[in-house]
């Protein structure tokens, strides 16, 4: 990812202000020119930037701090916190609720963006979890683009519904939903019709639809390559149509992705999902603090890991709690593994976590990256599961959702029980260090 150099840039500035054991304000000064220049040159936009600067700096009183404070952690953090704030559009996006009748997510966008390719991938990432899904492709306007969904769709075993004949968007629209609607699908994603660029046609089109098919939720899909003109882009699309979240594309190729990132987030648009590539599953959830982890995680293992660790840490109060509880999930454990995963070599990071190296499964503490990819493995595995299924992982024992696991995720069913296996030992080790840290400390997990 082109994002990968932004991320190097900005951890090179940090690990640089590292060296000093006790920064001073021209230390301060020259990182965060360093990372403002970083930023610009990914197309952040100025006002951003400087309101980033500005906010560290006053985060961190380098004057007012006593002797005895890890001013270089606390640095650390404050440029952690506020990439954080930059990239959080602080808005929810409308959650998917299954059981209660089907969700009718409706696409938008302007053509070539990879609004097409998006549906297949979001439909693809649902129907992993187990939702019965299917695609609408209501796309008149674009010659060929119900034959892509359709050739989208057929490899991914999804349902759809389009026409050759019928020319009228609206109608197929209201006809495919109303058909799967009938058949009880927990997700209909609809795919519009785009235009060259926004007008009024585009906009009377996507009114209409929203109208017939009342969709759960509208998702607005928009190339990353354009930068900071992405926020004009999302505020237009939004004052017209009920957008709830956005999707960003192609963040894979091109260097002002940062800068869409941001923009959109600073209209109050959330982010759900970002493509990294062409393939139906370059495709990822997206959380500003997890993003900013990895993003940072990337350049500089060493000196960031304690810092991402706290950082993860404090913006997930209820993982702490949970964990000195002595309760831990599946989804807890892919949250670890996933952490693990971003910041390197394996090899390295564990010696930095005591107790790390007992948890993780056999294998992993000898060979770097035979360890990682068992913990990719497992990552898919956990991503082929349901919500319910990561929260309560007792009912995951039952061959009909290990099947199920098994063959969302492309891996066999004894591996499904390798995973749940590994998880209870995982889970008791956990039990224990949770008791201990009731008398004192978080013992090997992240404290
Ligand atoms: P639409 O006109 O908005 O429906 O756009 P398409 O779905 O047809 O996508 C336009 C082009 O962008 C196609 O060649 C896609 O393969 C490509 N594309 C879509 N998403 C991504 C992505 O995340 N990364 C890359 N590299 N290409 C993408």
């Amino acid at each position: 990812m082109v994002l990968n150099e932004l991320g190097g840039k900005i951890s090179a500035a940090i690990k640089r202000m590292s060296a000093n054991t006790v920064p001073d304000e021209t230390v301060l000064k020259q990182m965060l020119s360093e990372i403002a220049r970083a930023l610009l040159e990914a197309d952040v936009n100025v006002r951003a930037v400087q309101q980033l600067r500005g906010n560290v700096l006053a985060a961190v009183d380098l004057s007012a701090l006593g002797a005895g404070v890890n001013k270089v952690k606390l640095i650390q953090k404050a440029v952690f916190d506020e990439l954080c704030r930059m990239l959080d559009a602080g808005q929810k996006p409308v959650a998917l609720k299954r059981g209660h009748g089907s969700n009718v997510v409706m696409f938008v966008g302007l053509q070539g963006n990879g609004k097409t390719t998006t549906c297949a991938k979001y439909a693809y990432h649902y129907s992993r979890k187990g939702w019965k899904t299917c695609l609408v492709c209501a796309d008149t306007f674009r010659a060929g683009a119900f034959d892509q969904l359709k050739q989208n769709a057929t490899k991914a075993k999804i349902p759809f519904y389009g026409s050759y004949t019928e020319t009228d968007p609206v109608a197929i629209a209201t006809a495919g939903v109303d058909r799967f609607r009938a058949e009880r699908y927990d997700l209909i994603v609809v795919d519009t019709s785009g235009r060259h660029k926004q007008e009024v046609a585009l906009f009377d089109e996507m009114e209409q639809m929203a109208a017939a098919v009342e969709p759960t939720d509208i998702v607005f899909v928009m190339d990353s390559s354009i930068g900071q003109a992405a926020h004009d882009q999302a505020a237009a699309f939004r004052s017209r149509v009920a957008v709830g979240s956005v999707i960003i594309t192609k963040l894979d190729g091109h260097a002002k992705g940062g800068g869409a990132l941001s923009a959109v987030a600073a209209t109050r648009s959330p982010i759900t999902f970002i493509g990294t590539g062409e393939h139906i599953d370059e495709f990822e959830p997206f959380a500003a603090e997890r993003f900013v982890g990895r993003l940072l995680g990337m350049g500089d293992v060493s000196g960031l890991m304690s810092t991402i660790q706290d950082a993860g840490l404090a913006n997930n109060p209820d993982m702490v709690k949970r964990l000195t509880g002595g309760v831990f999930t599946l989804r807890d454990m892919n949250e670890q593994f996933e952490g693990i995963a971003r910041m390197g070599p394996l090899d390295k990071v564990m010696g930095m976590i005591p107790g790390l190296s007992q948890m993780l499964p056999e294998g992993a503490a000898g060979n770097g990256s035979e360890g990682a990819k068992r913990i990719q493995v497992f990552g898919y595995m956990m991503d082929a599961m349901t919500d319910e299924e990561l929260d309560n992982p007792k009912i995951v024992w039952c061959q009909s959702r290990i099947r199920r696991v098994a063959r969302g995720s492309g891996r066999h069913p004894a591996e499904v029980e390798g995973l749940l296996t590994e998880y209870k030992r995982f889970a008791k080790m956990v039990q224990s260090v949770g008791s201990m840290s009731k008398k004192g400390g978080m013992g090997g997990l992240g404290g």
